[in-house]
């Protein structure tokens, strides 16, 4: 019998750990951590051995395959010593692929993966028996044990990508690429961009790789390391042959003699960076076999993912939204791009070594007020300071919202989109948005 062990006791681990079982492995988790309860309750329901607390290096040392999840970092020492003694370590998405033969529509990218995912799902769960799993929800190993799908939308980070040596994807996304986690690539840009373009590295020329044309690190990447995949650019500037483009105000999407056009006022979601959301998902579909209709008509229902540009209320003709998942400078970008109207802006929390200055056209152009919400609020004020004239540091959610109620007018928005990490003053983004909702609905 095969001995698996699987280092990380989370969504992926247990997932795969139960798939492993299933597929007569003999599995061992260990974890240095603690293990959620309701991830130690599946393992003891499958009977599969685990610890917490430490890595029992024998036990870990004695595998044959081992799983290492996406939290844990190459350079821990149980990793190095694993690697030394040609163990193969792989990530959850290389284990979980060689257990399916579906059809795998695999989205990477810095911002935009969990949209265009479930963008992309929702289009096409209506006409294949399609699964969604990978950084979203359920894991693909535990999808795979699971389900019988012939289709499988999947998120996938970098990190994923790291571990993998076999996994093709039939159709790969790349949505966008910023310099994000450096941390984890010896801080060279140029090393998680290589890790972004893993998604196409094993795929030949009936595979297809969607990515944005306007994106010059994409593009520049491309030219100088050539993939085998049929590229489909999606551009919101310039006209493709094979791919997608916006005229007018059209979408205009064309591959393998389908062309699609839907009007952009169609789509629910607001921004420039959605209508590159919804090309990159709609190519995906047409080229799953997706009818037109069925797109335009999905396109029109897809009501976006909670923390990512969601309009929470409107009090006093004052809009509030909250974009807690913006956690880069890129992604606060797009929300003061795509806002037409004066911000009072929240912002601040764990700077990833942000540089503000692509943000300055627009806060010169319509940011009102900023409210600083971060234990640290240096760069921030070093930034803008001189730029605008009202800056109020809060150091609860309680006071960042007060604070902006008072301050936002008639017509303006309340925008919450920290190019910051949360956990300052936050359990996680999710918990920064969800009390920002809340603080709002109680004004
Ligand atoms: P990810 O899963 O890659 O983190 P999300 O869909 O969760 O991406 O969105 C993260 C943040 O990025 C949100 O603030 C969202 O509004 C913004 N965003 C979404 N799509 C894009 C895009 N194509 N380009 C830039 N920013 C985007």
């Amino acid at each position: 019998m095969k001995r698996l062990v699987v280092l990380g006791g989370g969504e992926s681990g247990v997932g795969t750990a139960v798939l492993g079982k299933k597929e007569g492995f003999k599995v061992f988790v260990s974890d240095k951590g603690n293990i959620q309860k309701k991830y130690k309750n599946v393992l003891e329901h499958f009977e599969i051995e685990w610890e917490e607390g430490q890595h029992t290096e024998d036990r870990v040392l004695d595998a044959d395959l081992v799983m290492k999840s996406p939290g844990i970092p190459d350079k821990v020492p149980m990793v190095q010593k694993l690697v030394k003694k040609g163990v193969p370590v792989i990530s959850e998405i290389e284990f979980a692929s060689k257990f399916t033969n579906a059809n795998i529509i695999g989205i990477t990218g810095s911002n935009g993966k969990t949209t265009t995912t479930m963008l992309t799902y929702h289009l096409v769960k209506e006409e294949l028996d399609a699964g969604m799993a990978g950084n979203i929800g359920d894991s693909f190993a535990k999808m795979v044990a699971e389900n019988d799908f012939g289709h499988y939308v999947l998120e996938i980070s970098s990190f994923q990508l790291d571990g993998i040596v076999d996994f093709k994807p039939h159709i790969a996304m790349i949505t966008n690429i910023t310099p994000d986690h450096l941390d984890r690539y010896e801080y060279q840009f140029e090393n998680y961009i290589a890790s972004k373009f893993r998604i196409a590295m094993n795929q030949g020329n009936e595979d297809y790789l969607i990515y944005d044309a306007d994106d010059e690190v994409i593009v520049d990447w491309l030219k100088r390391h050539p993939v085998q995949s049929t590229l489909v650019p999606f551009s919101l500037k310039k006209e493709q042959q094979f791919g997608a483009w916006l005229k007018d105000d059209e979408i205009i999407s064309i591959v393998e003699h389908k062309s699609l056009k839907m009007n952009r006022d169609i789509l629910a979601l607001e921004g420039q960076h959605n209508v590159k959301n919804a090309m990159a998902a709609s190519l995906a579909a047409l080229l799953v076999n997706v009818r037109k209709d069925t797109i335009r008509k999905s396109i029109q229902t897809f009501q976006g993912v909670p923390h990512r540009l969601e309009k929470v209320l409107k009090i006093n003709h004052v809009e509030y939204i909250n974009d807690s998942k913006a956690t880069n400078v890129n992604a606060t970008y797009y929300a003061l791009e795509g806002i037409r109207k004066p911000i009072v802006w929240i912002a601040g929390g764990v700077d990833k070594g942000n540089d503000y200055g692509q943000l300055m056209p627009f806060v010169r152009e319509k940011v009102k007020a900023i409210i600083c919400l971060g234990m640290d609020n240096t760069k921030l004020k070093e930034s803008f300071g001189n730029v605008i004239d009202l800056m109020v540091e809060t150091y609860s959610m309680e006071e960042a919202v007060k604070v902006a109620y008072k301050i936002a007018e008639r017509g303006d928005s309340v925008l919450l989109s920290p190019a910051c990490a949360s956990f300052d003053l936050f359990e996680n983004y999710e918990d920064r948005g969800d009390q920002f909702k809340q603080q709002i609905r109680k004004l």
